[in-house]
């Protein structure tokens, strides 16, 4: 057996294009064209995926948005552009996926603060680990909710000395604010695969800062 056939995962289309529409948002549509150019991803200038649950948008992709994003603006300004990038990726995707996870539902509307913060997560992860190749898992642990990405697509083979995941970090603190009607919490990427360690972890603290 020869067979070196690699795995390659994949989020669905629909995702892909959240992920340039906001980037379009946050950076315009000359900066989303120069990282797609410095990514080699040209193909999708003026070409965003269309908005179905199709699995075409691949996590080599991903994660060379990431890290072109860094190439372009640096570590620092790549940070918080990919920050801002997860907040509005949050935005839109609530408008799509809102209503197939519960969210919108009185009675989940109507739960107090932590009940709605873990049932909010677990509707979350079950999104991606339903419709999409990465693999989320929740832990609770001293009031603090630990997001465990298992197969992280914003990392997908990179390696970095720091946790890279910014993204995501931006989408939690976008999803939390939204749960809380506004509130501010503390999120941050502990772990990160790229760094070499098992998981992307990103803790929450359940406590809202204000
Ligand atoms: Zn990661």
């Amino acid at each position: 057996m020869t067979s070196t056939t690699a795995t390659t995962y994949y989020y669905p289309n629909r995702m892909g294009r959240i992920i340039l529409l906001s980037m379009e948002e946050v950076m315009g549509r000359n900066g989303v064209n120069a990282v797609l150019n410095l990514a080699s991803l040209s193909s999708l200038i003026e070409n965003y995926p269309l908005d179905n649950n199709e699995p075409g948008f691949s996590f080599p992709t991903v994660s060379s948005l990431t890290e072109n994003l860094e190439q372009l603006y640096g570590p620092h300004g790549g940070r918080g552009l990919a920050l801002r990038i997860g907040r509005a990726c949050f935005n839109y995707g609530v408008r799509q996926y809102g209503v197939q996870m519960g969210l919108t539902e009185m009675a989940f509307r109507l739960l107090p603060l932590p009940a709605k913060l873990n049932a909010g997560a677990a509707a979350f992860a079950e999104l991606f680990n339903k419709f999409t190749d990465q693999k989320v898992r929740i832990e609770e642990e001293d009031g603090r909710l630990l997001w465990h990405i298992e197969r992280c697509p914003l990392c997908w083979e990179r390696h970095a000395t720091e946790p890279v995941c910014h993204l995501a970090v931006g989408l939690l603190q976008e999803a939390l604010y939204w749960l809380s009607g506004g509130k501010v919490f503390n999120v941050e990427e502990k772990t990160c695969i790229a760094v070499g360690d098992p998981t992307c972890t990103i803790v929450i603290d359940k406590t809202p800062i204000y």
